[in-house]
């Protein structure tokens, strides 16, 4: 069971000094869902961004740390003592996804004949490779030499077979994860982003999800533009990663809608760069009767 904990975060723009957040706390366990709200510009973006290490904004005060047990990844016996805790902030944004803290990659303008099954078993395999690179240093089989026979073990150039998810392998997973997402196979193999509709891209989003499995998800208004229809594929989507993979969901959201259909475990309402309020799902209800200006007054109120 993964956690991720932001202790008294203070970030401002890299190029310049506004400062936008304040000192959020903040702290998601995989399996849980936790919806993050705020009205627009109160920081809720910028948060995702710091926490996969967007190089626009710079941590300039508080920790994010990454705590992991022995057993969070699959196909992992046992994750060595000394790589359970991990400082997010000393590493490189490839390095956080690489450790299971996800947040979706916008897709490279369109590209000439790449299909999504491409793209998403490349990006699977230079995760793991990433990952176990990470947790255990240097792959040794990855190093020039000889075995105890005398043959030569250095990797070649191009070789599928290096520990790596190859085509069928893949073709397998991604079958059913679309499975369980409720998505057309067809999907796969399609380029990508070539005429993909807002609703599509955002069933990528989940379907990158479930391939990534990550530890902790982060997904930025991914409600936003969504049809009812679509709102409930996407909800779905969201559930599945959370009951099947375990995975922990920071849902960042101005509006209470899909909420309905995901049902976050904690409630945490930003404004101006902070984290002013928390609660159940009652409170989610609560604010779409009253609104932010509620939120506010009571804050501003009492201070
Ligand atoms: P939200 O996602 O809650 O709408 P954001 O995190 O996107 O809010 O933005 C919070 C505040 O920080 C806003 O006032 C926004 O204008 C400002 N901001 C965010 N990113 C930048 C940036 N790269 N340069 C300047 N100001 C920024
Ligand atoms: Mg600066
Ligand atoms: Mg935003």
């Amino acid at each position: 069971m993964a956690t991720i904990e932001l202790k008294n975060v203070h970030a401002e723009v890299a190029e310049g000094d506004e400062q936008i957040l304040h000192g959020v706390d903040l702290e998601v366990e995989s399996g849980e869902i936790h919806a993050l709200m705020g009205p627009n510009g109160s920081g809720k973006s910028t948060t995702s961004k710091v926490i996969a290490g967007h190089p626009a904004y710079q941590v300039t005060e508080g920790e994010i740390l990454l705590h992991l047990e022995a057993d969070d990844f699959d196909g992992i016996e046992e994750i060595p003592e000394d790589a359970r805790t991990w400082d997010l902030l000393d590493l490189e944004p490839n390095e956080r996804a690489a450790l299971g803290v996800f947040l979706a990659f916008q897709y490279p303008a369109e590209i000439e004949g790449v299909t999504m099954t491409n793209f998403l078993r490349t990006a699977l395999n230079a995760k793991i490779e990433e990952r176990d690179e990470l947790l255990f240093g240097e792959d040794e089989e990855d190093e020039a030499g000889e075995d105890e026979a005398g043959y030569d073990t250095s990797p070649m150039e191009g070789n599928v077979d290096d520990g790596e998810v190859g085509v069928a392998e893949f073709q397998q997973l991604l079958k059913e994860k679309m499975e369980l997402l409720d998505m057309d196979e067809k999907f796969a193999q399609r380029y990508l982003n070539a005429g993909f509709s807002g609703g599509e891209k955002k069933q990528n989003e989940v379907l990158q999800a479930a391939i990534l499995e990550p530890t902790i998800a982060v997904l930025d208004e991914i409600d936003s533009g969504l049809d009812i229809d679509r709102l409930q594929d996407v909800a779905d989507g969201i559930n599945a990663l959370r009951d099947e993979q375990g995975t922990g969901v920071l849902q960042i959201t101005h509006y209470q809608r899909i909420l309905d259909y995901v049902e976050p475990d904690t409630v945490h309402i930003m404004l101006d760069g902070e984290i002013v309020k928390e609660g159940g799902p009652e409170l989610a209800a609560e604010l779409e009767d009253k609104g932010y200006d509620w939120v506010r007054e009571q804050v501003y109120n009492a201070a």
